[in-house]
């Protein structure tokens, strides 16, 4: 297997610091092992995707000095491979639907009963609620349009053999973890629970894209921040119950502005773009983020 990395960001604003770091990255791990260093344009939410910042994406990220093969892959090609999948899951009573708003999952997390709200990758882990019963079977009928499908982390897990998932890690896990990790479904079902799968208006999720388009552009490497740790443990999960292969990961530190702070995409003042119009190299942005 070619040694294979990725790149994936959202159109949805101006390439920063952080990004530069997670693609230059990718690029150079790629090119240390002689390997494909790919692009990926993760479109699929609409309403906030525009073609104006891929643009700006492509052309700052050649500035940086990166090259990539084209065409690259773009998730709005590919809403009928996720529905596949949706359904797949669907009919393996995997998925249920649930239309719980954030104030009543808020409400229901909120009970006595339930202790302290826990807050998960998603925000509020979900309470479980619309959970179906022990035995309940997935209908015959496809996986209803336009509502929200969460994953049912329990029957994953029963799925799955109650088996602990393993990935390595050539970075460092929120803990500074390296190696083979394993997770125990216990953590998951606490701190994780039963994430959204498919939203209405995209019909998929980051998370479910992410793993499809991972196996099928053969990525054997991802870095990413530390920030997308709890998204890896969903994408191990995901992997198995699609029967996918597992890259390897490298959780990499977090680029932030001089105040500590995390930068997000809004942080316009630290975009790639901003210091290209001051005068900035590329061989500048990268000792900005301590890479040679
Ligand atoms: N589109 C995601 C982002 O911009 C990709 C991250 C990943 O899956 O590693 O954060
Ligand atoms: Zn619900």
């Amino acid at each position: 297997m070619i040694p294979t990395t990725r790149f994936a960001p959202s159109p949805t604003g101006p390439l920063h610091l952080g990004h530069a770091y997670s693609a230059i990255l990718a690029h150079d791990m790629a090119a240390a092992q002689k390997g494909r260093f790919l692009l990926r344009i993760e479109d699929i939410d609409q309403s906030r995707s525009r073609p104006a910042w891929e643009a700006q994406i492509f052309d700052d990220l050649a500035w940086l000095g990166l090259s990539w093969p084209q065409p690259v892959m773009r998730q709005s090609a590919r809403i009928n491979i996720y529905q596949a999948a949706i359904t797949r899951l669907w009919r393996r009573g995997l998925l249920y639907p649930c239309t719980c708003t954030r104030r009543d999952i808020a409400a229901a997390a909120a009970a006595p009963q339930e202790g302290a709200p826990l807050v998960g990758p998603d925000g509020t882990v979900y309470p479980g609620t619309c959970r179906p019963g022990p035995a309940w079977c997935p209908p015959i009928s496809p996986p209803p349009a336009g509502t929200p499908l969460r994953l049912d982390m329990r029957r994953a897990e029963a799925a799955l053999g109650h088996r602990n998932l393993t990935f390595n890690e050539t970075g460092a896990a929120l803990d500074g973890r390296s190696g083979a990790i394993s997770i125990a479904w216990d953590e998951v079902q606490g701190a994780i629970g039963d994430i959204v799968l498919a939203r209405p208006a995209m019909a998929t999720s980051y998370h479910l894209s992410v793993v499809l388009d991972d196996a099928a552009q053969g990525i054997t490497l991802v870095p990413r921040g530390t920030d997308l740790f709890d998204a890896t443990v969903i994408h191990l999960i995901l992997q198995h119950l699609l029967e996918l292969p597992t890259p390897v990961y490298h959780h990499h530190r977090l680029i932030r502005d001089d105040t500590g702070k995390r930068l997000a995409k809004r942080d316009d003042a630290r975009s790639i773009r901003t210091y290209r119009h001051d005068g900035a190299t590329a061989q500048d942005i990268r000792r900005l983020i301590g890479l040679p």
